[in-house]
Order: C-alpha cells, then sequence, then structure tokens
C-alpha cells in the first residue's frame, strides 16, 4: 500500500524513479513497515566530491547580493507552497507522523522561507564609538562558506529547511546529510529546491546537495576542513561523537540533540488547558518529538483530578493509520524505538513504576509496524530511567507539594531543551521564567512543551546541545563577525593610549 503511494508522490514531486529503485539502503514506512525504495549511498569519496563542487557555489554565491539571495528563497517558499500536499503526505508516508502533522511540517517550511527573505535585508551588524579621534568601528557579517546539515527522521524537512533558508539568505552552500530512516523526503527536496533555482535562473550549480547514507557518510562532514559549520539534529549520543570531532580542527557545529522536557502543573492551573496540552505534547506525534513531554511534575491536591482525565484522554486516543482521517496517533518508527519503549517500561516498573498504556496495538492489522497506546507511568521518585530520553510516548508523573522542590525536580535532568508550567498563580509563573526556575532554551506559560513557531530561536541547554535555529538572531550562526576599525583622520593614534613613535 505504502510503496505505490510513496511511488506516486515522488513521482508528483519530481524525483526521478531511478534514484529509488535499486542500492543497498532499502526505506520503510513506519505505517506498514513495508519497503518503499532502495537508495544507493554515497561513498566517502563521493562525499568529498560533493563538498568540493559546494564550496565552488559558496564561491559565486557568496558575492550575489543578500536580498537577491532572499528572492530565492522567497521562490522556494512558493515551490512548497505548491508541492505541500504531497510532501505533506510523503512525511507521514516516511515517518508514521498524522497528515496533519506532515502538512504542518511543510508550513513550517513556508514559514521560514517567509522570515528569511525578510532577513535578507536585514542581516546588519552595529556600529561601535572608538575611543580614537577621528575612527569609527563597525562591525560586518560575511557567510561562513559550507554548511552540513546532518538531520533526524522525525522533522525529516522542517530542520532542513530552518538551517537551509537562511543559511542561503546568509550566502552560504548546503551539503544536507538527512536520516538514513527519511531520505526520500531530503530527495524530494532537492527537486523543489531546483523549481525555484531554475526560476530563479543565476543561481551558482550545487548551492544545495544531499548526500545519501548512514552516520558513516555523515561523518565525512565532520572531518573534512573545508565544511564550516556543521548543524546536526539527533540524540544526545551522535552530538557527542559529533561535537568534539569537528571541534579538533575547529570547525563550528550547531547542536540540536535530545530532550527530557517537563510540564509542572499547579493547584490553580486550569486543567482543561493543561489536559489537552499534556495529551497533545505527550502522546502526539506518538512521543517522537524533541520536545515531546515526558515528565509531568503536578501538584498533590490536583494529581489524582488530573491523572484520572489523561488516563481517560489516553484510553480513547484514536491510534492507528496515520494518514487516515480522524487518527492521533500514528506508528513508532521502527521495531528498534517499539524495544527501546518496552524497555524503559519494564526498567520503570522495576523502579517501583505504575504503567497504564504502552502495549503494542494492530499487530494483526500491520505485523510489520509498531503501533502502542500511549503510556503514564505514576513513579515514586526521578528516577534514571526518568532522567533518560526515551524516543516514545511515555509520560512519568512525579507529585510535589512546594513549589521550589518542583522546580528543582525540574531542572534535575540533563537535558536542557523545552519546558512549561500550568498555573494562574504570577508568582509561580514569573519564577518559571526567571533565572532560578526552568534551565531550559523554552520556557511557556499555559502552552505545552511542543509546537513551537519558526520566529523564536529554537533549542537547549545541558545535553540538548546549545544550539539555537529557526528565528529570532539564529541567523548569526551561519555568518562570521568581522570587527572593522576605519580611521578617517590624518593621525594614527594607538589603543589604550600606548606610545610608538616611529
Ligand atoms: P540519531 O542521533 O540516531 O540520528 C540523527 C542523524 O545523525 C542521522 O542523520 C544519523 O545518520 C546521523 N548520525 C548519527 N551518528 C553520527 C555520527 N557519529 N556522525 C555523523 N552523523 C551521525 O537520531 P534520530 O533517531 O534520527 O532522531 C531522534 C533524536 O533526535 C532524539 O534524541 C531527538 O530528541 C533528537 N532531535 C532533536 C531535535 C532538536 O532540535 N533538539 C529535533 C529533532 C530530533
Amino acid at each position: 500500500m505504502t510503496e505505490s503511494l510513496a511511488s506516486a508522490l515522488l513521482d508528483q514531486l519530481g524525483v526521478a524513479p531511478g534514484v529509488r529503485s535499486s542500492g543497498s539502503l532499502r526505506v520503510r514506512s513506519p505505517v506498514d513497515g513495508s519497503a518503499i525504495a532502495r537508495l544507493q549511498s554515497h561513498t566517502a569519496a563521493e562525499a568529498a566530491q560533493i563538498i568540493g563542487r559546494s564550496r565552488e557555489a559558496f564561491a559565486a554565491w557568496r558575492d550575489v547580493p543578500a536580498p537577491r539571495r532572499g528572492e530565492l528563497i522567497r521562490l522556494l517558499g512558493e515551490e512548497l507552497r505548491a508541492s505541500k500536499e504531497p510532501l505533506g503526505r510523503l512525511v507521514s508516508v516516511e515517518t508514521g507522523k498524522i497528515l496533519s502533522e506532515g502538512l504542518g511540517e511543510v508550513q513550517e517550511m513556508i514559514d521560514i522561507c517567509d522570515f528569511a527573505v525578510g532577513l535578507s535585508r536585514q542581516l546588519y551588524g552595529l556600529t561601535i564609538a572608538s575611543e580614537r579621534p577621528g575612527h569609527r568601528m563597525m562591525e560586518t557579517w560575511h557567510p561562513l562558506g559550507v554548511v552540513g546539515v546532518i538531520s533526524a527522521f522525525n522533522f525529516p524537512v522542517a530542520v532542513w529547511s530552518w538551517n537551509f533558508a537562511l543559511a542561503l539568505v546568509c550566502g552560504n552552500a548546503v551539503v544536507w546529510k538527512p536520516s538514513e530512516k527519511t531520505p526520500l523526503t531530503a530527495l524530494a527536496c532537492q527537486a523543489v529546491f531546483e523549481r525555484a533555482a531554475r526560476r530563479f535562473g543565476a543561481a551558482p550549480a550545487n548551492l544545495s546537495q544531499v548526500l545519501v547514507g548512514d552516520r558513516t557518510v555523515g561523518e565525512v562532514l565532520l572531518d573534512d576542513e573545508r565544511v564550516a559549520l556543521v548543524s546536526a539534529t539527533g540524540s544526545t549520543r551522535m552530538g557527542r561523537e559529533v561535537g568534539p570531532r569537528v571541534a579538533r580542527r575547529f570547525g563550528r557545529t550547531l547542536l540540536e540533540l535530545g530532550g527530557n522536557n517537563a510540564v509542572i502543573v499547579a493547584p490553580t492551573a486550569d486543567l482543561d488547558l493543561a489536559v489537552r496540552g499534556i495529551v497533545f505534547a505527550a502522546a502526539g506525534t506518538c512521543g517522537q518529538r524533541c520536545t515531546t513531554t515526558r515528565r509531568l511534575i503536578v501538584h498533590e491536591s490536583v494529581k489524582a483530578a488530573l491523572l484520572a482525565r489523561l488516563k481517560k484522554a489516553y484510553a480513547g486516543l484514536p491510534v492507528g493509520n496515520p494518514l487516515e482521517a480522524g487518527v492521533l496517533v500514528g506508528p513508532l518508527v521502527d521495531g528498534g524505538a517499539f524495544e527501546s519503549m518496552q524497555a524503559a517500561l519494564n526498567a520503570a516498573r522495576a523502579e517501583g513504576g505504575q504503567v497504564t498504556g504502552g502495549e503494542r496495538l494492530l499487530e494483526d492489522e500491520f505485523p510489520s509496524a509498531y503501533y502502542v497506546r500511549p503510556a503514564i507511568v505514576e513513579m515514586g521518585a526521578q528516577t534514571d530511567t526518568v532522567r533518560r530520553e526515551t524516543f516514545a510516548p511515555i509520560l512519568y508523573v512525579l507529585g510535589y507539594t512546594d513549589f521550589a522542590d518542583a522546580l528543582k525536580l525540574h531542572n534535575d535532568v540533563p537535558q536542557g531543551l523545552s519546558s512549561s508550567i500550568f498555573s494562574n498563580d504570577i508568582r509561580e509563573t514569573e519564577t518559571f521564567l526567571s533565572a532560578r526556575g526552568s534551565d531550559c532554551g523554552i520556557a511557556n506559560v499555559n502552552i505545552g512543551t511542543s509546537g513551537a513557531e519558526i520566529g523564536g530561536a529554537f533549542g537547549g541547554e545541558k545535553e540538548t546541545g546549545g544550539g539555537r535555529e529557526s528565528g529570532s538572531d539564529a541567523w548569526r550562526n551561519y555568518m562570521r563577525r568581522a570587527t572593522n576599525t576605519i580611521n578617517y583622520s590624518r593621525e594614527l593614534p594607538l589603543a589604550q593610549g600606548v606610545r610608538f613613535d616611529v
């Protein structure tokens, strides 16, 4: 079923049949587990050639004025609007997320293109008062060169577009190594971009290139000194390998790694809002968002009421084929994800946790796919299992009586991506957002932890890697800063009053 659908969508999106029918990389749809394409992985030597071509593209692209570069991204946004339906559907087929979220991911790409077009006229630096008479200081921003993007399976296209749209208006060229689980959507994005580039007319060849393969192909980007920035999204394990390896050659990294996001529900919380916010963020996307809510820290006075409502909502969640209308929770990405989920649930049980849900569903209909009932696990303490990110729909529930303890529990995990508090007590909400509150890169009030907009900077602290992508001033990651001092006088005074008379 999914094979013919994927094939029709790829035809529609303009991916040539020849590139998806042979090779050792088998792509499977999580919807039914069937193989939907076969691709040839690039070798290390081919990857090096691709980087070389990217470097040439950069050399030409950096001379194009930034607002003109923005025009190419404006055209990419138009092409994405025209391709939203098939690309969103392909995202659902390849990742297993529900169609509304697949389409939402493409909308996010369109949004970042719009943002980047405006940005292309706002790449400005400061002018700074000089201590020397007749002198002026200023900052100028220049492109970095080749940007390598390594992306995860769960946001196969949006994360690329956050990097790509900004990197391109900033004057860089991009080499993209998508997840080996989701290379088809990457090929589709490349086809969409090529249509935009043809309409633009004057774009150098190879501004955008896709590297197909597993981590070994990605590793070429880490070691090649022609790659100025490696922007890598994925697990903390991956980031631990990528960061030091790129640092060895003093390359730059932008790391967007795992999260272990919590929601605090206080006694004054609007429980209707809290239930909706938590169920979407904890069970939606089958728990496979970096911003998924994995921990619920709830005041003892509302714990029983909230848990009863959450359990009822979980029991009624429509789990099934993500392409069907009405389904809210699709499958896990593969059998490995299912095993990790079961291992975490067993570990939590051994630590005294009480598990509701978590079992496999629809095994008769989809024997090669992994559908599950999202799980709620009541824990007596924040154990090692709770402190780890398991990329599956498991919501650990912890009670609290004192707000200071809730904050302590909240921050006592190695990750620091997203967080939120449901409360109508301004002292609590403001404390949560203050320097002694949430230690995450994203801190929300009365909304869940997931579903960020592109306008804000996205990313997190601690083991989440510290990177910021998407909105605000994240563009600075894709440029280098030069400080310029200009002397328009006939003297040559030295800074700090130093005398050196020759
Ligand atoms: P993963 O770490 O298994 O793989 C991510 C990408 O890294 C893939 O393209 C993979 O081929 C590549 N890779 C892995 N090891 C590498 C290495 N040593 N050198 C070079 N490349 C390497 O992650 P995944 O299972 O695809 O995605 C899920 C993880 O990603 C979760 O931990 C999730 O929280 C995280 N994630 C984070 C964000 C964020 O913005 N913080 C967004 C999405 C996903």
